[in-house]
C-alpha cells in the first residue's frame, strides 16, 4: 500500500500551488508539486506511488482531463480535479474522467484538506480497513457493523437511510443531486423516483434530529438535492484560494 501521505499537486498557477503545497504540508502531508501535465504524468510514473492526485482541469500542452485518463489507464488512486465555475458539467468529471471528487474554484483550503481526508479514509476503508469508524461532530458510523450512533445514542435506520447517509458523509461539502442519490442509493432511475430520496431525507434529518431549516448535518440546496455538511471544529480563519 502506498504511503499515505504522500499527494501529487498539479496546478499550473504558481500562486494557487505554492499555497495549496503550504496548507498540505502544514496539515502532515508530502507533497509533490508540479506546473504541467507532462511533469505530473513523469512524477506519477517515475516516483513512489502516491496517496492521492490533486489536479487541476486546465493546464498547457497536457489538459487535466488527459492526465487523469492516463493516470487512470494504470491506477485507481483516489483524484480530486480542481475546475474553474462553469468549465465543465461537474457529473462528467466523475462519470467520464474517473475522477473521484472535484471542487470549483475558489476553494478555501480547509474544504480541499477535508475532501482528501475524506478520500483517503475511503480508500483506506476499501483497501480492507472495513472497520473503522467513521465520526462527525457527535455522529458516529460503523459501516462494517451497519450502526449508527448520534450522541452516543443508537439510530435505529432503514436499509435505504443507512445507504443514503453513507454515501452523504462520503465527501462532506459535497452536493449530490437527487437523481445522483436514486442511482446510487435507490438503485434505480425514473425521474419519479426522485421524490422518493426527499422522504428518504426527511425521515433520515428526523431521526438525526436535524432541523432543515437550520441543519447540523443535512443542508438542501435548492433545485439540486443535498449535501452532508457536519459543523466545523474550530479553528483559525483561513483566506480563500480565489483563482
Ligand atoms: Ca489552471
Amino acid at each position: 500500500m502506498s504511503d499515505d501521505t504522500r499527494i501529487l499537486l498539479v496546478e499550473d498557477e504558481k500562486v494557487i500551488r505554492d499555497a495549496v503545497a503550504a496548507y498540505l504540508h502544514r496539515d502532515g502531508y508530502q507533497v509533490t508539486p508540479v506546473g504541467t501535465g507532462t511533469a505530473a504524468l513523469e512524477a506519477f510514473h517515475s516516483e513512489e506511488p502516491f496517496a492521492l492526485v490533486v489536479l487541476d482541469l486546465m493546464l498547457p500542452e497536457i489538459s487535466g482531463e488527459e492526465v487523469c485518463r492516463e493516470i487512470r489507464k494504470t491506477s485507481s488512486v483516489p483524484i480530486i480535479m480542481l475546475t474553474a465555475k462553469g468549465e465543465v458539467d461537474h457529473r462528467i468529471i466523475g462519470l467520464e474522467l474517473g475522477a473521484d471528487d472535484y471542487l470549483t474554484k475558489p476553494f478555501s483550503p480547509r474544504e480541499l484538506i477535508a475532501r482528501i481526508h475524506a478520500l483517503l479514509r475511503r480508500s483506506r476503508v476499501d483497501g480492507g480497513m472495513k472497520d473503522e469508524m467513521i465520526s462527525y461532530d457527535g455522529l458516529q458510523i460503523d459501516a462494517a457493523g451497519h450502526r449508527v450512533l448520534l450522541d452516543g445514542k443508537d439510530l435505529d435506520l432503514t436499509a435505504s437511510e443507512f445507504k443514503l447517509l453513507t454515501m452523504l458523509t462520503r465527501y462532506p461539502g459535497r452536493v449530490y443531486s437527487r437523481m445522483e442519490l436514486v442511482e446510487k442509493v435507490l438503485g434505480y432511475d425514473f425521474d419519479g423516483y426522485e421524490r422518493t430520496v426527499d422522504s428518504h431525507v426527511k425521515n433520515l434529518r428526523a431521526k438525526l434530529g436535524d432541523d432543515p431549516r437550520t441543519p447540523r448535518f443535512i443542508h438542501t440546496v435548492h433545485g439540486v438535492g443535498y449535501r452532508f455538511d457536519p459543523p466545523e471544529p474550530p479553528s483559525e480563519s483561513e483566506a480563500e484560494v480565489t483563482k
